[in-house]
Formats: structure tokens, C-alpha cells, sequence
């Protein structure tokens, strides 16, 4: 197997340059969560307003750019208009300003060359011969192996430019991270219970809720916006917030009951809370009659799955169980088992995720004010092009039969169809790599690093000098989104609506919008008829004009709203109903998991335990941070330059490890941190685990803030548990110990 990939650390950059000014940051320290206008300061009348919405998250915000008189982005404010955040961004919203002016940003494009001795470096290169090499090196992938061998992974809105790009050349392999490294499980859990996903935003009706239970799922610290706005509403209006999590979240904080649970035991309780809810009979009798199908089998099924079975397997007594299922029964049907957004944990994470979606079903909330609302989008028309050539293969035939529910694609499994075997008949020979991380995304580094060896080739394009730029053969460098026009923002809410990106301030360095780098390489491969504008406002205009609307009117407003067309929000009082699944009820009794041969319905099975010395390894999120992406940005990095890893006090007193002390991190396969990490000793973790915030401990030397702060969760997540439903990489069966002398492995980077 090839092994040519060497990670090359972009020494090249920053000569292309210019110098960036200190940027305005706009997020006041201390002024609350969400910033309404922290810039009291700045004299609005001097500054100039641009419609766009955020890209530091997947909430996608709507909210305005600010300039001054010389054209520098000054701030981020919130739209008032946009139902995903009513006029206040998070503190990485408003921090969006950062990426903008950070220093370390890609500059110019890049082509890895070998040098006299043999190790790759990359060169300065003009956007013309970037372009001359990624269409050369399609064409010969594509002639030698069809088009159908090049992949695309991708994360945020550029990654619809690079898809529409692979699908003219004529490959559908596309594949997001966020499905089966994240909230994949999930849609697959509640799509086999009510016929319908969840999506973003999920439709979770929090602002009038009277019960919401958080299953591992940290509001708060995980900046959903609207939804985090919303809880606080709802906890203002006296609504019960039960939070099941090993660690005392900052959502446990507000909560009426903390469960802190024994981990990966999750579904013993929700199997319980179901025994409960079925015999004490308070769930929703018409509700359940009308709709769903399986009661019986259901009832049978928890028959012996009791609150004292429960309490051997979760540690959560008794007693517990019965007031907080009391608790969800009382306020049904307006109350919510939350879905959670990161479900991809021990592997059977579809199960977890129908237990959630059957508790839901039983207390009748799908559907009803408090519960899940039914969401509406807008459908926005297509700028006409040319239809795609069909592809001879596509991901599913590459994942020869496995994970038969995965709705999309699933990244491991084009990861594994890159690595040549004899029983590989789809292979994968290119990637186009677009806004995603790899390294810090994708647990197993092995598997991946084994994959990027063995390609023939590998575009990068993205703002940063990510991990994963250090392995392209080029690297395309991409304006932020502050910078650049995109598509229009049409995710579902309560009532459909529009938002739109536009441009505040043109490109720094040689930077550009990803729109214009798939169109100048669709020229190059002879495709420029998939991209038939010169400039992608056409494609917005026209739209809009389809729409009703103008770019002149959304450049005033930033956000529209539509009048529904689907009907109600919530169901009607005895309604007839339809739920799009193989009996046209809400299934308590899977058909479609039986017809594949899975459990029809959730069973527990217990996980492995932490070896002697070791502890579980949890992660999360803080409220400044989005993955790995944010990780450099001056303006939040203000606000947290490094993680913690918590441990309980008597673990801490065990191991003689002090507060602030900085240790390495081991995992059960000897895997070592790059980097020390801070220990912040707290009664807030359980004492058989640890927690971390993800996203930290870069190990790329151009990423100059973030270099060497923190230690990387991705990094000790060896051991990684697929789900056979659906292709989802269980992460949460890893088990760290501590290590107070220095490896030496930074040394070595
Ligand atoms: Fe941006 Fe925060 Fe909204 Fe995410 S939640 S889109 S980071 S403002």
C-alpha cells in the first residue's frame, strides 16, 4: 500500500498575506449568553448592515454584518425577524467576526510537491494551476476507475457547491460527518416509530412544554439557540426539566431532578420508565389507541423491566424512577423526551433512540403543543441546469449490504471503501475534502490515516489550515462566510422562512467563495454548463423572484417568513392521522426493524466496563465552541483557550493528581495524548468517569492559537462501536487513565 500521504505542516503559508488589523470583537464579557447588542459602544450611523446567517454552528442564525467606513467587518448582531435565534446569537455567533480576521487563515492556494529529499512540502500556487491540477487529476481518476470513485466530505454550506460539482462529473458519493458520527441514530430511531425524522432545528415545542427530560443531551452548553432561548421560557413558566447525565451539566443546574446516571446504561432506564408509564397507566389512552400499533407486544415486552431491574443496571433507584416517569405522565401530552442531537455512543444508539421516540409515542407528544410541532420549509425551485449522468454505483452498493435503515451516507463505511481489499469492489481512489475536519472528526485514526495512504488523490478546501489540509495534495483556500454569497437558508420551523448570505466585505488574501472554486474546476473538466452564472447572486435572485420576493427586498430584511400551507402545528382532537411508516400508525413494534431482522423493539444489553485504573471517557461542548473549527478563532479563544478533563475528587485523591495539575491522558489501547491537559477536580463527574469538551489539542503548528491547548478527545476514541442498523461509530466505550510524567510526543511533532 501506498504510504506517500505524509502530513505535510503548510510552512508556505502566510507569505501571500497581508497584514490583518486587530480584530473588533464584539462579545462582551459578562453581558449574558446571547449577545442582543454587546457594541454599545460602536456608533451604528457610521457602520453599514449586510444580511447573512451564522455558519460558526448548524442552527444556522440569521443576523447582520456590520462595516465601517473602510470596509472591515466590525460585528455580528442577530436578526429580530429570524425564529432561529429572535435577534441574539450565541457567543460563537457574535464571535463569527473572528474568523474573519484571524491571521492563520488559508491564504493562497497550495500544491504538495516532493522535495530533494524525498518528504512532501507544498508550494505557492495561482487559482489557474490549482485548478489545472485537481480537473488533470479528476479526469485521470475518473477515466482510470470512473467517476464514481471520487468521494466528497463535507460540513456546511459550501459542501452544496462541491456536490453539485461531483454530481455533473458523475459520482453521488457525498457524505456528510453529522450522520453517523452524529445525530445519524436518531433520525433512523424516530423515522422507524413515527415515519418522519427529527432534522435541525428539531421541532421540539420547549417554549411550551411542562416536562422536558434530557437524555445526555447538555442545552446550554450546546449553544442550540432558539431551543436553549426557548428552555429558559419554559423553566421561567414552571415547566420540570429532568436531566439523566453522569455529569452535573449546566442544564442539570436548572433542572428539577438530576439522574446521574451510571453510563452507557441509558436504555435500561428508558426500557423502565416504558414498565412504568404502561403500568401505572399513565400514558396516553387515546392518543395510543387511535395511533400506534404494538401496545400489546410493547406491554409484554417491559413486562419484567422494572424500576428494582432498572436500579441493579443504572444505579438510579427505584423510587427515582417512578416520581420522574409520574412526572412525564402528569404533564403529557405536553412533554418531551428529548431526542438529543449527538446520539452515536455504544453502538446500539438506534435502540436508544426508539426508546426515546416510544416513551414520546406513549405519552402522546408527537404532534401536540408542548410536544413536537409539526415543521413546515419552504421549497425553494432549482436554478435549471442539466440533469445528472447517472452513476454506475454509489455509496450503498460500497457498503455491500450493511447497515440496510442508513438514510444517507454513511462516512465510515467510504472511508473503509478507500482502503483496497480483495472484497472491495467499490473502491474509492479521490476524496474532496470540504469544511470537515477529518483527523478531529473521525474516531479509529488508524482506519482513516490506512485510507488516506492509499488514495491517488486529495482536495482539501477550507478557511483554516485544519489537521486535514496537511494531507491534500492541494488545498483550495475558501473565503469565510462573511465574505461570499450562498443558498438560501430554508430550514423547517413553526412557520416556513428564508434568510440570506450575503457578502459584507470581499474576500481576504486569495480567498474565495467555494460557488466560484466548483465552477472554475467544472470549466476545466468541460462541465461549465452545471454552472451557467457568472456570479452566484443570479441563482439567489432568480429564487427570490420565484419566491415572490427580490434580493433588494431580503437585503433589507435579512429573513422572511411564509404563511404554512402544510396545515395545523399540532394535531386536531381526535383526527385522522397517517404516519408514514409500513402500518400507517406510530410503531411501537417496529415492522421495518423486524423485516431486517433487528429487535423489533429496544432490549438492553450491558457494555463493557472501564478496566481496573481506567475511567469512561465522556465529551460535550462548551458554549464558545463548535468542534474542532472553532478552536483558533481569537475572539472565543478569549473566552476559552483550552479544555479541562473533570475527575471526581476521590479519583483525584487516589491518583495524588492536583486541581489545574496538567496530566496526559492513556487510553485501554495504550494510546497517549499529544498534549497535557488541565485536571479540574469536581464533584460534578462521576467518580468511574471523565469529561472533556471536544474539539481541542490541535496538533497543526499553523494553527498557531490553538496549537498544543488542550487535549483531543477524537484523539483517544480508539475503540469504536458501529451500530448495524445504521453505520453510526459508538464512541463512548473508551477508557482513559492518567499519566503525570511527560510521553514526549509533542517533541516529536
Ligand atoms: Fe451561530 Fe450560535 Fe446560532 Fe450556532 S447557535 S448558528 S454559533 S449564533
Amino acid at each position: 500500500m501506498k504510504t506517500r500521504r505524509d502530513f505535510i505542516k503548510i510552512s508556505a503559508l502566510g507569505t501571500a498575506g497581508i497584514a490583518v488589523a486587530a480584530s473588533s470583537f464584539s462579545y462582551a464579557k459578562g453581558s449574558g449568553l446571547f449577545a442582543k447588542d454587546a457594541t454599545q459602544s460602536l456608533d451604528d450611523s457610521d457602520l453599514q448592515r449586510t444580511p447573512t446567517y451564522c455558519e460558526v454552528c448548524f442552527w444556522k442564525c440569521a443576523g447582520w454584518t456590520y462595516t465601517n467606513s473602510t470596509n472591515e467587518i466590525v460585528k455580528i448582531l442577530g436578526n429580530d425577524e429570524d425564529p432561529h435565534c429572535n435577534g441574539r446569537l450565541c457567543p460563537r455567533g457574535t464571535g463569527g467576526v473572528g474568523m474573519y480576521h484571524d491571521k492563520d487563515r488559508l491564504k493562497t492556494p497550495l500544491i504538495r510537491v516532493k522535495k530533494e529529499d524525498g518528504k512532501s512540502t507544498f508550494r505557492e500556487a495561482s487559482w489557474d494551476e490549482a485548478f489545472d491540477f485537481v480537473a488533470a487529476n479528476m479526469k485521470k481518476v475518473g477515466a482510470e476507475y470512473g467517476p464514481e470513485s471520487i468521494a466528497l466530505f463535507n460540513h456546511g454550506s459550501s459542501g452544496h457547491h462541491m456536490g453539485h460539482l461531483l454530481q455533473a462529473f458523475g459520482s453521488s458519493n457525498i457524505v456528510a460527518p453529522s450522520y453517523a458520527q452524529c445525530r445519524g441514530p436518531r433520525e433512523v430511531g424516530f423515522g422507524a416509530t413515527f415515519g418522519a425524522e427529527i432534522g435541525s432545528p428539531e421541532p421540539t415545542d420547549i417554549r411550551d412544554t411542562k416536562c422536558m427530560v434530557l437524555i445526555g443531551s447538555h442545552i446550554g452548553e450546546n449553544m442550540h439557540n432558539g431551543q436553549v432561548q426557548e428552555m429558559s421560557m419554559a423553566i421561567d413558566n414552571g415547566a420540570t426539566i429532568i436531566t439523566v447525565d453522569p455529569r452535573f451539566s449546566t442544564a442539570a443546574s436548572k433542572s428539577k431532578f438530576w439522574l446521574p446516571i451510571k453510563p452507557a446504561t441509558d436504555l435500561a432506564l428508558l426500557l423502565a420508565w416504558i414498565h412504568v408509564i404502561i403500568n401505572e397507566e399513565l400514558y396516553d389512552k387515546k392518543y395510543v389507541e387511535r395511533y400506534t400499533y404494538g401496545f400489546d407486544l410493547l406491554k409484554k415486552h417491559v413486562e419484567n423491566m422494572t424500576p428494582e431491574w432498572a436500579y441493579g443496571i443504572t444505579t438510579i433507584k427505584p423510587d427515582v424512577i417512578r416520581k420522574t416517569a409520574r412526572e412525564m405522565g402528569n404533564a403529557s401530552p405536553s412533554v418531551i423526551v428529548h431526542p438529543g442531537r449527538h446520539a452515536t455512543w455504544y453502538g446500539d444508539d438506534t435502540q436508544r433512540s426508539r426508546a426515546i421516540a416510544i416513551l414520546n409515542a406513549l405519552l402522546g407528544s408527537w404532534g401536540r403543543r408542548g410536544g413536537f410541532y409539526f415543521k413546515e420549509a419552504l421549497h425553494v425551485p432549482h436554478y435549471p441546469t442539466p440533469a445528472y449522468p447517472k452513476p454506475k454505483w454509489s455509496w450503498k452498493e460500497a457498503m455491500n449490504g450493511k447497515y440496510p435503515m442508513a438514510g444517507l451516507s454513511v462516512s465510515n463505511s467510504l472511508i473503509d471503501a478507500s482502503i483496497p481489499s480483495d472484497d472491495n469492489k467499490y473502491q474509492i481512489h479521490a476524496w474532496i475534502v470540504s469544511g470537515t475536519n477529518l483527523p478531529l472528526t473521525m474516531p479509529d485514526k488508524s482506519t482513516l490515516k490506512k485510507a488516506m495512504d492509499a488514495l491517488d488523490f486529495m482536495v482539501v478546501v477550507d478557511t483554516m489550515p485544519m489537521e486535514i489540509t496537511g494531507y491534500a495534495d492541494v488545498v483550495l483556500p475558501e473565503c469565510t462566510y462573511l465574505e461570499r454569497f450562498d443558498d438560501l437558508r430554508v430550514e423547517p420551523h413553526r412557520v416556513p422562512s428564508i434568510a440570506v448570505r450575503m457578502p459584507a466585505a470581499k474576500p481576504k488574501y486569495d480567498s474565495m467563495p467555494s460557488w466560484w472554486i466548483a465552477k472554475k474546476i467544472a470549466d476545466k473538466l468541460d462541465l461549465g454548463h452545471y454552472f451557467p452564472w457568472n456570479d452566484y447572486s443570479e441563482v439567489v435572485e432568480w429564487q427570490l423572484k420565484e419566491l415572490g420576493t427580490s434580493l433588494e427586498e431580503m437585503k433589507t430584511l435579512g429573513v422572511k417568513k411564509f404563511d404554512r400551507e402544510s396545515g395545523a402545528l399540532y394535531m386536531r382532537e381526535g383526527e385522522d392521522f397517517e404516519f408514514s411508516t409500513n402500518t400507517g400508525k406510530v410503531e411501537l413494534y417496529s415492522t421495518e426493524l423486524a423485516k431486517h431482522g433487528f429487535d423489533p423493539m429496544p432490549i438492553y444489553t450491558a457494555h463493557p466496563e472501564p478496566p481496573s485504573g481506567f475511567y469512561r471517557l465522556i465529551y460535550g461542548r462548551a458554549p464558545m465552541h463548535t468542534f474542532s473549527r472553532t478552536a483558533n478563532n481569537p475572539n472565543l479563544t478569549d473566552l476559552m483557550h483550552e479544555n479541562a478533563v473533570w475527575i471526581n475528587p476521590k479519583v483525584a485523591k487516589l491518583w495524588s493528581i492536583k486541581k489545574d495539575q496538567y496530566v496526559w491522558l492513556k487510553n485501554q489501547d495504550e494510546q497517549v495524548s499529544t498534549f497535557p491537559v488541565k485536571v479540574r477536580v469536581t464533584e460534578r463527574i462521576r467518580w468511574d468517569s471523565v469529561y472533556m469538551v471536544h474539539g481541542f489539542g490541535h496538533s497543526n503548528k499553523n494553527l498557531k492559537t490553538a496549537f498544543g491547548h488542550g487535549a483531543s478527545d477524537s484523539e483517544m476514541i480508539t475503540n469504536v462501536m458501529i451500530d448495524p442498523i445504521m453505520g453510526g461509530t459508538g464512541m463512548r466505550g473508551n477508557f482513559i487513565t492518567f499519566i503525570t510524567e511527560d510521553p514526549g510526543k509533542e517533541a516529536k511533532l
